[in-house]
């Protein structure tokens, strides 16, 4: 695959009144790749898209989109990218053939094709069997697909899509996300992808932003920044004993990779680099200890997130900089950690 950027975004900013919706992003998505754009809500993942569609102005900064600057040429942005809006809306009298082609006219396709190109559409995204259904009573999961051939009916270069898996079931959520990589895969469409469910959509992204407060806090493989949070001991096991452990640690620091011991009583935690949890539940079992639970830690960006995100900020609608504070102290304490 080419290595080209085919999105790139220099110092970009929006300010609305005093509040800083993004703050000088700086990011560069190379033809082929899936990117996911993480962050929670208010984060200014769909402030950003807008500004890469040339449909909002930014304050300051550039989006270049297939080498056209975004906000100059708005038109052919509109030509070469599909962009799918959070909340996809269509006829819902019309079934999705209907709805499709409708599209489809407005995208210039003549009248002798569209049928023909409307069921193609509907049959790549797996909604064959519903092509007369009338769109008012596709579930959402239908909707996304239909609104992924609403994208796909101009044969864009580039797809973005703004928090494409809302409110999909997660058996919805994984048939939508193959399918997003079987488009990236055998069609070679560049894809763009805002989420503020990291776990959801880690999987199908070859690399991910996270977005807070209007700023990229860290950008990479999922792998490379679980590598950089994590740098000295990813993997943690804890040992609880039934009786408390009384020798020393210096046996266990022999184990390979063990980088750190603590024992508090019955229960025993061992960081490392390696998952050795086998090595370290025969050393206790040697030891003639009764191992009553092993715990395997192992910290990704999927955990972090889910804990910043998910539990502590779950649907409140918290001051944006608040939030964005806590998660950007506990996010660059880890940094900083070791
Ligand atoms: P996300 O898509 O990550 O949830 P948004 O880009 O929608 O975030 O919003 C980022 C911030 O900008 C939020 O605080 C939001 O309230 C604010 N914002 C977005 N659009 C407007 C607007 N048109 N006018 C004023 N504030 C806005
Ligand atoms: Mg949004």
């Amino acid at each position: 695959m080419m290595e080209q950027a085919i999105i790139a975004i220099h110092g970009l900013s929006k300010t609305y009144g005093s509040l800083k919706a993004v703050d000088n992003l700086n990011l560069t998505i190379r033809q082929g790749e899936i990117f996911g754009l993480l962050g929670p809500n208010g984060a200014g993942k769909s402030t950003t898209i807008l500004m890469l569609l040339g449909l909002t102005e930014p304050t300051a900064g550039t989006a270049h989109i297939c080498g056209l600057d975004a906000s100059r040429n708005p038109i052919p942005v509109k030509r070469k990218v599909g962009y799918m809006p959070d909340n996809v809306g269509f006829y819902n009298e019309l079934s999705a053939l209907e709805n499709l082609k409708y599209i489809g006219r407005l995208n210039g396709i003549p009248e002798n094709e569209v049928e023909n190109t409307a069921r193609e559409m509907l049959i790549s995204v797996g909604l064959e069997s519903a092509i007369h259904k009338k769109a008012g009573t596709f579930s959402r999961g239908m909707k996304q697909r239909l609104g992924l051939a609403d994208v796909l009916i101009k044969r864009p270069e580039v797809i973005i899509l703004d928090e494409p898996t809302l409110g999909i079931d997660p058996a919805g959520v994984r048939d939508f996300l193959e399918l997003i990589r079987q488009l990236n895969q055998e069609q070679g469409i560049t894809i763009l992808l805002s989420s503020h469910h990291l776990h959801q959509v880690q999987q199908v992204c070859s690399r991910v932003g996270i977005f807070v407060g209007g700023r990229l806090l860290a950008e990479g493989s999922v792998e490379t920044l679980a590598a950089n949070l994590f740098q000295a001991d990813p993997h943690v096991v804890q040992v609880t004993l039934r009786n408390a452990f009384k020798a020393s640690s210096e046996e266990l620091l022999q184990l390979p990779g063990v980088t750190k011991v603590s024992i508090a009583d019955a229960s025993v935690e061992i960081s490392g680099q390696q998952d050795i949890t086998p090595e370290i539940v025969r050393y206790f079992v040697h030891k003639g200890c009764d191992v009553t639970g092993v715990q395997k830690r192992t910290y990704g960006l999927d955990e972090i997130y889910q804990r910043y995100f998910e539990n502590n900020l779950k649907d409140k609608e918290v001051h944006n900089e608040q939030s964005t504070g806590l998660f950007q102290r506990s996010f660059l304490s880890r940094f900083k950690k070791r």
